[in-house]
C-alpha cells in the first residue's frame, strides 16, 4: 500500500462511494477504507433464489432528483417507474377500506399537529392524541419512517424530511444495492476488511490506522454510521468530541427486511401489499410478489424490526408468519418459505438501520457535517440536513464532503508547485 494519499475515505457505502467518484475527476489520490468484506454498506443486494433483494435500500426516493438514478442512467441500469403499493391492502384483508380511511385520517391529523402546533418538547408523540385507537398505527409507519418510537424522535427533524421528498418513489429490478456498489469508479484504491481503527492529526497530514498498516492522508473522509462514530469504536482526536456527541444526539433506529419465497405464487397477483395487524406498533409492511418475483418482502421499523435485533432472525421469521397467517389463514405457512433477512443492528461497522434526530437535536446534522480543521470532513446520511435516512442523502452528502476536501487541498497544493 503507497503509504500517502491526497485523501483517504473511511467506509464504502453510498456516501463514500460518491466521494470516491467525485475524487477520481479531481486529479487527487484517494483511497477508500472499507471495514467490511463488501462495498456498499447499507446499500445490499443479494442475489438468491435467481432474484436480486435489496437488504438495504431499495427505493430511489424523491426519483425526480435522486442522484442515484441519474448515476443509474449514465450507466445503463434500468428504472421502474412503477408506484408503490404501500398505501393498498389485498383484498382489504385485516383491515377494511373503512378502516383504511380511519387510519388515514388519524394519521394526517397527528402529523397536521406537528406542523400547525409543534410540541414545544419537539418530541412527536406529544402530538398523539391519548387513548387514540389508531396510535399503533402511526407508531408502525413511524418505526419505517425513523425505525423508532416516536417518543425518541424530533419533531423539526421529521418535518425538514417531509418538507423536501416529492413522494416519488422509484426501483431499479437489478438492486438499488446492486447500482450503487456497481458504481465504484476505476481507479481508486480501495481496501476491503481493513477497518480503520483510530485517525489522528500529526502536523500537516491525517494518519489513519488499519490492521493493514498505517496510511496517511492530507484529508480524510469519514463517511461510517452515527452508530459506530457515536461508540468510540474509531479512536478520534480529543478535539472531534463534539462530532462524537453530534452523532449520539442522531442514532439509528431499527429498520429490517425479511424475504419468503413463495412456493404456488400464482395464487398472489403481483406487486400487491398488506399492512400487518393494524392494532400493534410493531406491524411489518408486506410487499406481495415484488417485480412479479416468487416472494414476500417483509419490512420492518421500530417495535418489529427490534423482534430481529433483540431475538434473531428466527423469531422475526415468526413474527412476520404470525401476521400472515391471521390475514391469509393457516395454509400460508406451508407456501411461505423463509429466504433471507436483515439483522442490521447485529451487523458489524453499521449498528441499526438509519439516523433520526432525538427530540431537541435537530441541530446535530449540522454539527456532524462540519469540516474540521480542513483536514478531516464527514458525509453520510445522518449529516444531510433534508435527505438524511436515504441512500441518495448519503451519496450527496458524500460528493459535498468530496468538494470541502478538494477546496481544502486546493491551496496547499498550489502554495506547494507555487502556483
Ligand atoms: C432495511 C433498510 C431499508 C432501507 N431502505 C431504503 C430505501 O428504500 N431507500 C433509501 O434511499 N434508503 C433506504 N435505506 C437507507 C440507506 O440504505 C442508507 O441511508 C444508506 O445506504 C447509508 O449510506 P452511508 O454511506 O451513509 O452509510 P453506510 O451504508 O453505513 O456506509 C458506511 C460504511 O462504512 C463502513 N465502516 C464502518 N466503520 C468503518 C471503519 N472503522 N473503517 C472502515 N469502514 C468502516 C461500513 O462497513 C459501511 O460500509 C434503508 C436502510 C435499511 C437498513
Amino acid at each position: 500500500m503507497t503509504a500517502n494519499y491526497d485523501v483517504a475515505i473511511v467506509g464504502a457505502g453510498a456516501a463514500g462511494i460518491a466521494a470516491a467518484r467525485r475524487l477520481s475527476l479531481s486529479g487527487l489520490t484517494t483511497i477508500v477504507f472499507e471495514a467490511s468484506p463488501r462495498i456498499g454498506g447499507r446499500a445490499w443486494t443479494n442475489a438468491l433464489a435467481g432474484v436480486p433483494l435489496d437488504l438495504g435500500c431499495g427505493w430511489l426516493h424523491s426519483a425526480e432528483r435522486n442522484s442515484w438514478r441519474r448515476v443509474a442512467e449514465e450507466m445503463g441500469f434500468a428504472i421502474d417507474r412503477g408506484t408503490a403499493a404501500w398505501g393498498e391492502q389485498y383484498q382489504d384483508r385485516g383491515l377494511s377500506a373503512a378502516e383504511r380511511r380511519a387510519a388515514r385520517r388519524a394519521y394526517a391529523a397527528w402529523f397536521a399537529r406537528l406542523e400547525s402546533a409543534p410540541p414545544a418538547s419537539d418530541c412527536a408523540a406529544d402530538a398523539l392524541k391519548p387513548g387514540d385507537e389508531w396510535n399503533p398505527f402511526i407508531e408502525s409507519i413511524s418505526g419505517y419512517l425513523n425505525g423508532d418510537a416516536l417518543a425518541r424522535v424530533s419533531v423539526a427533524d421529521s418535518l425538514a424530511y417531509d418538507e423536501a421528498s416529492t413522494d416519488t418513489n422509484w426501483r431499479a429490478p437489478a438492486g438499488y444495492g446492486a447500482l450503487i456498489a456497481a458504481s465504484f469508479p476505476a481507479g481508486v484504491e480501495l481496501r476491503l476488511a481493513a477497518p480503520v481503527e483510530r485517525i489522528a492529526l500529526d502536523g500537516r497530514s491525517v494518519a489513519l490506522a488499519t490492521p493493514l498498516g498505517e496510511a496517511r492522508a492530507s484529508a480524510a473522509i469519514v463517511t461510517v454510521s452515527t452508530a459506530v462514530l457515536a461508540s468510540g469504536a474509531i479512536a478520534l482526536p480529543p478535539d472531534l468530541e463534539p462530532w462524537r456527541r453530534a452523532a449520539e444526539g442522531l442514532p439509528l433506529g431499527r429498520n429490517e427486511k425479511l424475504f419468503f419465497e413463495i412456493a404456488a405464487p400464482d395464487a398472489f397477483p403481483p406487486e400487491n401489499h398488506v399492512h400487518g395487524n393494524p392494532r400493534d406498533a410493531g406491524a411489518g409492511s408486506y410487499t406481495i410478489r415484488p417485480f412479479g418475483r416468487p416472494v414476500v418482502e417483509g419490512f420492518f421499523g421500530g417495535a418489529g424490526a427490534a423482534v430481529v435485533a433483540e431475538e434473531g432472525l428466527v423469531a422475526g421469521f415468526a413474527h412476520a408468519t404470525k401476521e400472515l397467517v391471521a390475514l391469509f389463514g393457516a395454509k400460508v405457512r406451508r407456501s411461505l418459505k423463509p429466504l433471507v433477512g436483515s439483522n442490521w443492528t447485529r451487523t458489524d461497522w453499521i449498528g441499526g438501520g438509519y439516523s433520526h434526530a432525538l427530540p431537541g437535536r435537530r441541530t446535530a446534522r449540522a454539527d456532524l457535517a462540519r469540516p474540521f480543521d480542513g483536514k478531516i470532513f464527514f458525509a453520510g446520511e445522518a449529516t444531510h440536513p433534508f435527505d438524511f435516512s436515504t441512500a441518495h442523502g448519503a451519496h450527496d452528502t458524500g460528493v459535498r464532503a468530496a468538494e470541502e476536501a478538494i477546496a481544502a487541498l486546493k491551496p496547499r497544493s498550489a502554495r506547494a508547485t507555487g502556483a
